[in-house]
């Protein structure tokens, strides 16, 4: 059992070992700043989980690493895994 001495290097092991951050992105995004037609009703826990925690499996930052800025679709969602795949 993991022993917690309140340090911010124990709160990154006790999530999983996954990295929790900021997406480099979130200034620029067209998701995060509510630019995007149809905005999920849920779109504030979206942004919790992928743009504020883990961007590692969000859909526009993939396309976004692979293609570039311009290879984002304007209506895709951080949701839509398998539509970035087809894409990449
Ligand atoms: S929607 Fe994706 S690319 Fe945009 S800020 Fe959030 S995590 Fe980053």
């Amino acid at each position: 059992m993991l022993k917690s001495t309140g340090l911010e290097s124990d709160k990154i092991i006790l999530t999983k070992n996954k990295k929790m951050a900021k997406c480099e992105c979130l200034e620029k995004c067209d998701f995060f700043n509510d630019k995007m037609a149809n905005m999920p009703s849920m779109a504030h826990i979206i942004k919790m989980k992928y743009c504020e925690s883990d961007n590692s499996e969000c859909a526009r930052y993939v396309v976004y690493k692979v293609l570039g800025k311009e290879g984002v679709p304007s209506n895709m969602f951080p949701t839509q895994m398998d539509r970035a795949r087809e894409l990449i």
